[in-house]
């Protein structure tokens, strides 16, 4: 541990943590040993949290009140008594998810937008909120990254608050635009990080990849960073590779909700383990009901220390694949893990048989195409797609026939038809980020 690491952990997140009335570094503690707990440890906190979640909801917050649900010793059996919920019903009741006891000095509250363009609000309190950066920071600790070395960030917004501002100059954060940024101050920011291994760069997974391919087309090929920390947005196998390549420097993806669920982060040995303690996850097919392990389904979520505003069975948006529990990481890690996240739901065309073809699928067969500048995917009925496409000087009409026959090899015949639109110019999300598959259903 560096002389700047020893004084960051004993000395500035303390006093920030006195100041600001956090306990972030109490609860970073705590998780680097739970993280160590053999399985069955973990999996007996994580009953006994929700449990006492559930009973917690079941009596003091109105919104779950009026369900009538009824407490069975087994909390899996309670918890299933509650319907999956979904952005609109907090949004319809919103008062009635808070904790009426819970003291009105002590709650933060968080805002987003999401990539659906539904904006969600709620509130945590600052135990709550500490939680959450405790286990975003023990996912950076398994980057290899100790709160005080130098970190270049990406972010959405260049107007840090005065907290924030003090918190980047005393942990040596340089902060930059993720997104909607000069390509000139991306070039420079990427030749001063020529040669110095001395970095670790944490960013949207967009972003870095957007930096990582501006540094190959300048032709700046010396960069050398500690290691690379992905969040926010999804980390694409060709994003992967190209950061990977240009930063040397491995990927460690996580991801977390804005709603203070921090769900899965990846370790040294590239696993995503979920948070379990932490959070209590099911994977459900649309109507809702569980699909066996190893099976593609929609996230549930039940953040499992959120006691302000318990969010129950909360319908995610995303897509993963949940690993049999009995499979162990490498890393000891007591942790249950999932394959990666495969994406929100509004990133996946879905034809009329039920299938789903991932962004994945689009993505590997359009980067074989380099007369396509850029595309995008939209869906508004089951039956087929519009691809609008930017093509380049050389391009020939010939590749879309090409194109159209990989991508119906994932389909059952005549299921989905294909049409194409040549456009000039194509629009990111509202949050800037680019945006492959865009669906209406
Ligand atoms: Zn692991």
């Amino acid at each position: 541990m560096s002389i700047y690491t020893y004084i960051t952990e004993n000395l500035i997140l303390p006093l920030g943590d006195a100041a600001f009335k956090s306990s972030v570094m109490k609860n970073l503690r705590s998780w680097r040993k739970v993280q160590w707990l053999k399985s069955d440890a973990i999996d007996q906190i994580e009953q006994a949290n929700l449990k006492s979640l559930l009973h917690h909801a079941i009596h003091h917050i109105s919104h779950y009140k009026n369900l009538n649900i009824v407490e069975d010793p087994d909390p899996l059996v309670t918890l299933r008594q509650f319907p999956i919920l979904y952005k609109k019903d907090i949004k319809a009741d919103f008062n009635g998810f808070i904790d009426p006891t819970a003291s009105k000095e002590n709650l933060i509250k968080y805002m987003s937008s999401g990539s659906s363009g539904v904006q969600s609000e709620g509130f945590v309190n600052r135990e709550e909120d500490s939680a959450s950066i405790a286990i975003q920071t023990l996912w950076w600790e398994w980057a290899g990254y100790k709160m005080g070395q130098p970190l270049i960030q990406t972010g959405v917004s260049l107007s840090r608050g005065l907290k924030k501002k003090l918190k980047d100059a005393l942990l040596r954060v340089k902060y930059v635009l993720a997104f909607n940024h000069y390509e000139k101050d991306i070039i420079q920011l990427l030749q001063q990080l020529n040669h110095s291994k001395k970095y670790y760069f944490a960013g949207y997974a967009s972003s870095l990849f957007v930096f990582s391919q501006l540094a190959k087309k300048n032709g700046i090929d010396n960069i050398k960073l500690k290691s690379v920390i992905s969040f926010g947005d999804k980390m694409f196998p060709h994003y992967r590779k190209s950061i990977q390549e240009v930063f040397g420097a491995k990927v460690y993806d996580t991801y977390g909700c804005c709603e203070g669920i921090m769900f899965s982060g990846q370790c040294e040995f590239g696993n995503y383990h979920i948070m379990s303690p932490h959070v209590h996850i099911e994977i459900v097919d649309k109507d809702g009901n569980p699909v066996p392990d190893d099976t593609l389904g929609y996230i549930v979520a039940t953040r499992l220390d959120g006691y302000t505003m318990p969010l129950i069975r909360y319908y995610m948006g995303d897509m993963a694949i949940k690993k049999a529990s009995k499979t162990q990481c490498e890393c000891g890690r007591g942790f249950p893990m999932m394959e990666q996240i495969i994406g929100r739901d509004t990133d996946i065309v879905r034809t009329q048989k039920g299938k789903y073809l991932v962004v994945h699928i689009f993505t590997l067969i359009f980067e074989q195409y380099n007369t396509i500048k850029q595309f995008r995917v939209i869906q508004k009925v089951l039956e087929n797609i519009e691809i609008e496409y930017i093509p380049e000087p050389n391009f020939e009409a010939a590749v879309l026939d090409e194109i159209t026959s990989r991508i119906l090899l994932n389909t059952e015949p005549g299921e989905l038809k294909i049409n194409y639109t040549c456009v000039d110019f194509i629009p990111a999300t509202p949050s800037g980020k680019p945006q492959i598959i865009q669906s209406f259903l």
